[in-house]
């Protein structure tokens, strides 16, 4: 069940009256319906040779979790952290119990990688909870291995463990499970929170992480179903989807309108040492609008009208977020779509990217797939100025330049199938059937054939 706010109507200060709006926060980012954590565990040369490049040919990220007397490629997972991957503890010393290394592992690996959120996830050796209170002191979550080894259930809820320092990972490979998908179906049944504990991979450079090695196949094999099915299931690293359910059960969101323009409050109170729970929450405010444009302090969201409702993420305690409409205008028609990157600047007024192509003629029609707009984001025009798209030789959709901007892959029926973040330098976004794709990013759409 999604949280529902409805919130009582104030008087504005002066003479324009403010009504109360519904918004409601998104169980899962996204909306979608369950969640899923690929966590990985020893700090494995395959890991950064075999592991991320696969999880970035499909744009998810995964859980690596170091060891750090173990001499991790620090370089490589550096390179993995900047790319969006999470790094994690999984202790100096990987004694029988990490007891007394709960802090000092963190504090090892943030002076090697950088990462937006820090180090904010530990998974314990031999599946044994060292000290509680120094896990809690230092991290978001804590992660045991199956839970019910522990008298845990298996499958968290949309609330996460009962126990924060006691997160539940199935083991995978030779001695567990390889079924991802029935796992991640399983999780969008139930609306939970389903996380697998890796470790090696079959016939690759594992180094100290010999144990149940896990066929790479079994890996794709689940990815590939998780991308035909992203609208329902979030995958995303243990410690991102441990801060939304955090931020999410302690937020609350007051909205109301004056005019055309609806205000949210999004804020929470959650304090501790360890992180802001600055990750952004998926939201949807009712609206008549058939276009808005969402800002959040100088930042532009990205956002979409559907179904009655305008969605978008916003960050707590990042100050007001504004929903301005435009009157309700016709949908744009094609010479009234914005032609040059300047557009990309945000404005008060609903922007509609341009859509590059050669030719006149757009299949798509105006930018407005079905009955959703999508509408610009803020960035900054000279990086914009640097984004491409193209089809790699192996037949992926791949976007370079895009680091920081939202993606989205709109299908020749304007359906969105993949929506992501550009994190790095290059990352592949998209492969499927053969066909046109409309690819967004930021507030510039690309055309592209597979
Ligand atoms: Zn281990």
């Amino acid at each position: 069940m999604d949280k529902k706010l409805v919130l009582a109507a104030v008087l504005a200060m002066g003479a324009s009256m403010i009504y109360a709006q519904d918004v409601e926060i998104a169980t899962w980012s996204g909306f979608r319906k369950g969640a899923a954590s690929f966590t990985f565990d020893d700090g494995a040369p395959s890991h950064v040779s075999d592991g991320a490049p696969l999880f970035d040919k499909y744009g998810y990220k995964g859980t690596f979790n170091v060891v750090v007397n173990w001499n991790p490629d620090w370089s490589g997972f550096g390179n993995m952290a900047k790319n969006g991957h999470e790094i994690a503890s999984h202790s100096n010393t990987h004694g029988q119990n990490m007891s007394g290394e709960e802090a000092s592992s963190k504090q090892s690996i943030a002076g090697k990688i950088q990462q937006k959120y820090g180090i904010i996830t530990v998974a314990y050796p031999n599946c044994n909870v060292p000290n509680k209170s120094a896990v809690q002191q230092n991290y978001v979550i804590g992660r045991i291995c199956n839970g019910s080894w522990q008298s845990q259930p298996d499958m968290m809820g949309k609330d996460g463990p009962s126990d924060w320092t006691m997160a539940s990972a199935i083991m995978t490979g030779s001695t567990g499970t390889n079924d991802f998908k029935g796992n991640m179906q399983k999780a969008v049944q139930q609306g939970g929170w389903i996380a697998f504990l890796t470790h090696g991979f079959e016939n690759k450079n594992n180094g100290s992480a010999t144990y149940s090695p896990t066929p790479l196949s079994a890996i794709e094999d689940g990815l590939k179903w998780a991308q035909q099915n992203d609208k329902d299931i979030w995958v995303a690293p243990m410690g991102h989807v441990a801060m939304y359910i955090k931020e999410r059960k302690a937020a609350k969101a007051e909205a109301s309108s004056s005019g055309s323009t609806i205000t949210v409050k999004l804020t929470h109170n959650i304090k501790d040492n360890v992180s802001d729970y600055d990750y952004p929450l998926s939201l949807r405010v009712k609206t008549d609008l058939s276009k808005a444009t969402v800002t959040q302090g100088s930042a532009t969201l990205e956002s979409k009208i559907d179904g009655g409702y305008v969605y978008f993420d916003g960050v707590p305690n990042a100050g007001d977020i504004v929903i301005s409409g435009d009157g309700g205008s016709t949908p744009t028609s094609s010479s009234s779509e914005a032609a040059s990157s300047s557009s990309v600047v945000a404005s008060s007024s609903s922007v509609v990217g341009p859509v590059q192509s050669s030719s006149s003629t757009n299949p798509w029609g105006p930018w407005n797939p079905q009955s959703s707009s999508t509408t610009a984001l803020s960035a900054d025009p000279a990086s914009l100025a640097a984004v491409a798209v193209y089809r790699t030789a192996d037949n992926y959709i791949e976007v370079s330049g895009a680091q920081g901007l939202p993606i989205t892959v709109y299908n020749n029926m304007g359906q969105v199938i993949r929506t992501t973040r550009g994190l790095g330098l290059v990352q592949k976004v998209y492969t499927g059937a053969k066909g046109m794709y409309l690819v967004r990013v930021g507030n510039k759409t690309f055309k592209v054939s597979l």
